[in-house]
């Protein structure tokens, strides 16, 4: 759970333009842009968010971005649907799979969105 007023609150930014269209927010590290206030205050938004920030730096933010492109581009020639090959992305599958669950990073062992690679 993350306290209002702390870091994690300042690094959350509303900015609606950056959003790709159909989602609520994006986390380029160290920022979560959420779409709208009622984004920002949704818990299981945010946690999704929160494990992405995760992700990126285990993974030395760079990197990160460069796997899930290339396991999007994978899953978009094999599915032929951006949808599709979004939500097959190892990192979302973690992130979906656990983000109602607002303890998951408290526990969660480190590169653990290899769980989810397949
Ligand atoms: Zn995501």
């Amino acid at each position: 759970m993350w306290k209002k007023n702390g870091l994690l609150d300042l690094l959350i930014v509303i900015f609606k333009y950056f959003v790709p269209k159909g989602y609520k927010a994006m986390t380029v590290f160290p920022f979560i842009f959420a779409k709208n206030k009622v984004c920002k205050e949704d818990m299981v938004l945010i946690n999704h968010e929160r494990i992405h920030i995760r992700q990126q730096i285990e993974l030395l933010i760079i990197p990160f971005y460069l796997w899930y492109g290339l396991e999007f581009l994978i899953h978009f020639v094999r599915l032929k649907d951006k949808r599709k090959a979004y939500r097959a992305i190892s990192f979302e599958k973690e992130a979906y799979g656990k983000e109602s669950d607002l303890n998951y990073l408290k526990k969660r062992r480190f590169w653990n969105f290899l769980a989810f690679f397949k």
